[in-house]
């Protein structure tokens, strides 16, 4: 407990939370996760997919952006081999996918591309009522006009930024050198979703004021595409039913301890292959 409302991250917070299986687990009752595949960056979302799928997401799929060509589809279909990738060609496409029920967490950001239609996919998402995780390009959309995107957020959402996308959407939340766990909490509030405020010392914070200090985290994780690999971590958790303040808080230590297990040249796809070892020490 570092004060009264704010812990340092620890299993014992969160371990009890985490989804446990039965003899009646199914892979249709371990929760379906959708990650948006964008074109032509493909590397961050496929490692969030991934991420997803290692942290115990019963099915996985990438809906891959096909608008502009078909060689999307056939980059995640081949690289991807235990994770669906399916064709969106229009909105209308993507609709029809996230009218399934039985998909129950969403992730858009990682290699989406910033402009107006990562917007309107991340609104479609959000208007699914799916608990839905944005990241890196789906939070710079929103740059001209966080507000519309903090309208749109009614159920369970957790925002994933690093300071400079975090700074685009709270440009009043002004870093000082001693306010990083205020802005976090402060933006939880603003955007009603739970913020993950990234860094060597994330801090995890909710709308009501929960809040938790990351530390267990290598400076190794300083490298491209570790933070897709949190995205999916987050979404894969969600995906499985978990509380979105408490799996946010497990993501973010799930990705330290995988990162401990190697030295310097770490990359982000050493990671996701690793999370099924720490969960086992865990349950
Ligand atoms: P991104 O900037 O989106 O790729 O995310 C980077 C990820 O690596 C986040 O989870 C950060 O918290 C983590 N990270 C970045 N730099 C450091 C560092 N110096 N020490 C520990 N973790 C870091
Ligand atoms: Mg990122």
């Amino acid at each position: 407990c570092i004060s009264p409302d704010c812990y340092e991250n620890h299993p014992s917070l969160w371990v009890n939370a985490l989804p446990i299986l039965n003899v009646d687990s199914h892979k249709y009752n371990r929760g379906h996760a959708l990650v948006w595949g964008g074109w032509p960056m493909t590397g961050a979302a496929r490692m969030a997919a991934l991420s997803a799928a290692r942290v115990g997401a019963g099915l996985t799929s990438v809906a891959v952006d096909t608008s502009q060509n078909d060689i999307a589809l056939s980059v995640y279909a081949i690289t991807l081999t235990s994770i669906m990738a399916k064709p969106v060609t229009t909105q209308q496409d993507l609709d029809t996918i996230l009218s399934d029920k039985r998909i129950t967490g969403l992730l858009i950001g990682p290699g989406a591309g910033v402009g107006s239609d990562t917007k309107l996919r991340v609104l479609s998402m959000l208007k699914s009522g799916q608990a839905t995780v944005l990241d890196a390009d789906a939070l710079s959309s929103f740059q001209q006009d966080p507000e519309s995107l903090f309208q749109a957020i009614n159920g369970p959402c957790v925002l994933t930024p690093h300071e400079d996308e975090f700074s685009r959407l709270f440009a009043d939340l002004v870093p000082t050198s001693d306010n990083k766990l205020a802005r976090a909490r402060a933006a939880a509030k603003i955007s009603r979703a739970i913020v993950i405020l990234k860094g060597n010392d994330t801090v995890i914070a909710a709308p009501d004021g929960r809040a938790i200090i990351n530390a267990n985290a290598p400076s190794t994780l300083a490298t491209a595409g570790s933070g897709d690999v949190l995205a999916g971590i987050t979404l894969g958790l969600l995906t499985q039913g978990m509380e979105p303040f408490l799996a946010s808080a497990a993501a973010v230590w799930l990705h330290g301890a995988a990162a401990t297990h190697f030295g310097l040249g770490l990359i982000a796809e050493d990671l996701p292959d690793q999370l099924p070892a720490v969960l086992k020490q865990l349950v």
